[in-house]
């Protein structure tokens, strides 16, 4: 049922059973896997290879030995098609490619894009759709309810979602305005004109927003934004950050998952207890990042998903490579679907090794969120040591006007080691000495890598001009 009156959910599969939930999703994996056997090339040569064939699928666990499908191959695959004068997607499109209404694309920033086919209907699905107006309501917002969404266009699927949600729900009105270098102040000023109750954004890009806003003689707890929406990079569900930016906005913040291969896939509700994945849309599964492998309840591991409900470009057991915590039981709020608690604890492929342990930049700003002097900013040096033998691993940490000290920086240092289990160096600087991004924030720098240093000055020069 579609707009229940009381708005406590959007549609009642969100509190079907668990039982029930499993049963709609074995329907329509076997029915996905049929359909990319039966049209994908791709597929229908990864399943063969596996010995694997669809009326082998019985049961939801005997999708497990389908192999996992990375983005690397995907990206792979996809360059040698046009390297070969073929399009993109050649041999994993499922439908004729006059049916493909829209392309969109991840920001290819470890590497080339990767391009995703959709269909209309799977625009439909992947924008505005069921998943996302079911995050609206999660979080308590009402017909009438002003959304501005600061997403920057390249984060296609929450930007093009809450437009195209906006277009088709006209009971939430939404103001778009897309956070470009430079129009920050513009941005506040629509906040102090329009009144919105929910604002959407990242969450680095938040804080910079209340930050200015303070510069400016402005108390962003003053200007009546109730929500915060947040997606993008881990943050809103690291319990510091989340505090900072509540306090910040006088707000409650929620944490919203997605990326470009899948769409939105889920989003806290009210309760704030881990990202509700809508599993009719998505067959969840969380395993080992080394071995692939299922790992054991309420264990850390990678985020895998496989489309149920996908024309054009249907995936089956992707990797995101998002490392998540699942729980089962049912929430607060009454719904039943899975939740990631923590959010998006990190990702497999930020994952720093120093000195033979794996470091998280979410890791680290928990630590330093927990630190009332810090801003918030820091960036992550690894390196070698002269002799070129082991890691050296600095973080800068950004504090507050006049408060560096050296009492403060073995605080900092100490509160650190607990977290990371590493001893960093800790190098102070002042406010407002780190670089602000706009969209993701880059908290590393690895001079392991080569040309590293130089990618981070040009990504951090070209948002000088933030404000
Ligand atoms: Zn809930």
């Amino acid at each position: 049922m579609r707009g229940c009156s009381s708005l406590r959910y959007w549609s009642r599969v969100e509190v079907a059973s668990r039982r029930e939930l499993r049963r709609i999703q074995l329907k329509r994996l076997k029915r996905a896997v049929r359909y990319v056997w039966s049209r994908s090339r791709f597929y229908r040569r990864k399943l063969r290879e596996a010995g694997f064939h669809p009326s082998d699928l019985r049961s939801l666990e005997d999708i497990r030995r389908v192999p996992l499908t990375g983005k690397e191959e995907l990206r792979e695959l996809q360059l040698r098609n046009v390297r070969e004068g073929r399009p993109p997607y050649d041999g994993l499109l499922c439908v004729p490619e006059r049916e493909v209404a829209t392309c969109v694309a991840t920001t290819g920033t470890t590497g080339v894009p990767l391009i995703v086919p959709l269909t209309l209907r799977d625009a439909s699905m992947y924008h505005g759709g069921e998943v996302c107006h079911r995050g609206y309501v999660a979080v308590g917002l009402k017909p009438g309810d002003i959304v501005q969404n600061a997403f920057n266009h390249s984060f296609w699927f929450v930007s093009a979602s809450l437009v195209d949600l906006a277009c088709r729900t006209p009971e939430y009105p939404t103001v778009y305005l897309a956070s470009h270098i430079g129009n920050s102040r513009l941005q506040l000023k629509l906040i102090q004109e329009l009144r919105p109750k929910a604002f959407s954004s990242t969450p680095s890009y938040c804080l910079y927003l209340a930050e200015l806003a303070r510069e400016q003689g402005v108390d962003p707890r003053e200007l009546g934004v109730e929500v915060l929406l947040l997606a993008g990079e881990p943050g809103a569900s690291i319990p510091s950050f989340r505090a900072r930016l509540e306090e910040a906005w006088g707000a409650r913040a929620y944490d919203i998952y997605g990326l470009v291969e899948m769409g939105w896939v889920g989003g806290e509700c009210w309760a704030q207890s881990g990202i509700h994945v809508a599993e009719d849309v998505f067959l969840a599964e969380v395993v080992d990042p080394e071995t692939g492998e299922p790992v054991g309840e309420g264990e850390e591991g990678s985020l895998v998903l496989t489309h149920l409900r996908r024309e054009a470009m249907p995936l089956l057991r992707y990797d995101t490579r998002d490392i998540v915590k699942a729980a089962f039981e049912p929430c607060e709020c009454g719904r039943t679907h899975m939740r990631l608690v923590g959010g998006i604890v990190g990702r497999a492929t930020e994952q720093l090794k120093v000195k033979g342990l794996a470091v998280y930049p979410s890791q680290v700003a928990e630590a330093l969120n927990r630190i009332p002097e810090c801003t918030g900013h820091f960036l992550i040096v690894v390196g070698k040591d002269a002799r070129e033998i082991l890691d050296t691993c600095t973080i800068r940490v950004e504090v507050r006007h006049g408060s560096l000290s050296d009492e403060l920086r073995r605080r900092i240092a100490r509160e650190l080691q607990s977290t990371i289990w590493i001893t960093p160096e800790v190098e102070l600087v002042e406010e407002g000495e780190l670089s602000r991004f706009v969209m993701k924030s880059i908290r590393v720098l690895d001079l392991r890598k080569p040309g590293a240093l130089k990618a981070y000055l040009q990504s951090s020069r070209a948002q000088q001009a933030l404000a």
